[in-house]
């Protein structure tokens, strides 16, 4: 891959070909933005473009240099993430670690940095690092980093990336170039999955994940097919309900009451399209459920915003009662609907 390859990211890209044009590469950068737009794969291509020996400040991404880099294991292209991450995905075993994963960057892993920055790039005219959740660094890792940042070793360009820059020190953030990556079009996000999709995907349900996905990549492929179209069986059931029907009602608390996993799907599902419900009351059109804004036009109308609520709080109460209790589910479900329309 290369720059060429972070698709909708004009501003980023931009930026980042600029500089990379001028031969004038900043020693530090800061790529932030929602997860799953495209910053780790523009880290790549941002360290292809400086290891690569074939199209230098460029990235050709064929070459062995750039194939390296792919596969992180190029000498002079180190990756720093938190440990539970690398667990997470599938980067290390739980074995690996003599304590539980850190979900931070600890300290020792910069310190580590540090040392291998220290040395000359052992094959490449760069050394370049890339922290992923940089926003994971405690404050001692932070403070550690801080000085590489006032003082970077010869040659070397560090890339932070981070969803949640906010919780890096201002004293790190200011020292650091920014690039933005903003949510990917709708219609890029359903032209990838359909692109990516194994079986066959429609052009409607690949439209209404990409609705579904905030503008993330990662997270529009992460939707299950059957998943979605649970979730759609389920708000049509619980719009189906009426107060004056405790057969209905009853029946729905069975039927999501199967095993703990099925209700806390359906009661998220729920808290969702109460949200959706709210945003057609105020004449919103950025719903969730984009796919069933007929119905929550309907539901809007029944039901007023005070009611509507009351029932998002029931859903929490719901919730966390079945999660904090860990049982009794049927018997929460039952009074979730009981007070939603009895009450
Ligand atoms: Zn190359």
């Amino acid at each position: 891959m290369s720059l060429r390859d972070v698709l909708g990211q004009p501003r980023a890209v931009d930026a980042l070909r600029s500089a990379l044009e001028k031969r004038q590469v900043h020693h530090a950068w800061l790529f932030m933005g929602p997860e799953g737009v495209g910053k780790e794969l523009a880290g790549v291509a941002l360290a292809q473009a400086l290891v690569c020996p074939e199209q230098p400040f460029e990235g050709c991404g064929v070459c062995a240099a750039c194939a390296r880099v792919g596969k992180r294991s190029h000498p002079d292209v180190t990756w720093v993430m938190p440990e539970a991450e690398q667990v997470e995905r599938g980067l290390a075993g739980r074995s690996d670690f003599t304590n539980t994963p850190s979900r931070d960057i600890r300290i020792e892993q910069i310190r580590k940095l540090q040392e291998r920055l220290a040395f000359r790039a052992l094959e490449a005219p760069h050394k370049v690092a890339l922290l992923v959740s940089a926003h994971a660094m405690n404050a001692n890792a932070q403070n550690a980093l801080l000085k590489t940042l006032e003082e970077p070793p010869r040659d070397t360009v560090l890339v932070l990336i981070s969803s949640a820059p906010d919780k890096l020190l201002p004293t790190i953030r200011s020292r650091c170039t920014r690039a933005h990556f903003g949510p990917l079009p709708e219609a890029l996000i359903a032209s990838e999955l359909k692109a990516r999709a194994k079986k066959d995907l429609d052009d409607a349900l690949a439209a209404q994940v990409a609705a579904m996905s905030s503008g993330s990549l990662a997270r529009a492929l992460s939707f299950n097919p059957a998943a979605l179209a649970r979730r759609r069986e389920q708000i049509e059931a619980f719009e189906q309900l009426r107060a004056d029907d405790a057969s209905g009602w009853l029946a729905l608390a069975e039927a999501w009451a199967g095993d703990r996993e099925t209700a806390e799907a359906a009661l998220e599902v729920l808290r969702v399209w109460f949200h959706d419900v709210a945003v057609s009351q105020v004449g919103g059109d950025r719903l969730v459920n984009a796919d069933l804004r007929e119905l929550a036009l309907e539901a809007g109308a029944r039901v007023s915003p005070a009611r509507l609520q009351r029932r998002a709080g029931l859903v929490d109460e719901a919730k966390n009662a079945i999660t904090a209790r860990n049982g009794q589910v049927r018997l929460q479900l039952e009074r979730m609907f009981v007070e939603m329309f009895a009450a």
